[in-house]
C-alpha cells in the first residue's frame, strides 16, 4: 500500500524557521540531522508565489499523525 503523505500547511501558516527549512513543518522542532523532504508548501501574496519545499523531522517523515500521538 502506498501511504499518502498529507500536504504541508500553506506557506503563510509557517514560521520563518519552517519556511526556511530549518524547522519541522509539522512540529516546529529544529532540524539538525535526518530531516526529510515533506513536500511543497504553497502560498501566494499578491503576485508573489511563495511555494517552497519544506522539511520534516524524522518523527514526522510520513506526516503529523503517528508521531503526534506518541508525543501525547
Ligand atoms: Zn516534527
Amino acid at each position: 500500500m502506498n501511504a499518502r503523505r498529507p500536504e504541508p500547511p500553506p506557506a503563510r501558516d509557517l514560521s520563518y524557521e519552517q519556511y526556511s527549512g530549518r524547522a519541522c513543518v509539522w512540529c516546529g522542532a529544529q532540524l539538525t540531522s535526518g530531516a526529510v523532504a515533506a513536500g511543497i508548501s504553497r502560498g501566494k501574496i499578491g503576485a508573489v508565489v511563495l511555494d517552497i519545499g519544506v522539511y520534516a523531522c524524522p518523527l514526522h517523515a510520513n506526516g503529523p499523525g503517528v508521531a503526534l500521538d506518541r508525543e501525547a
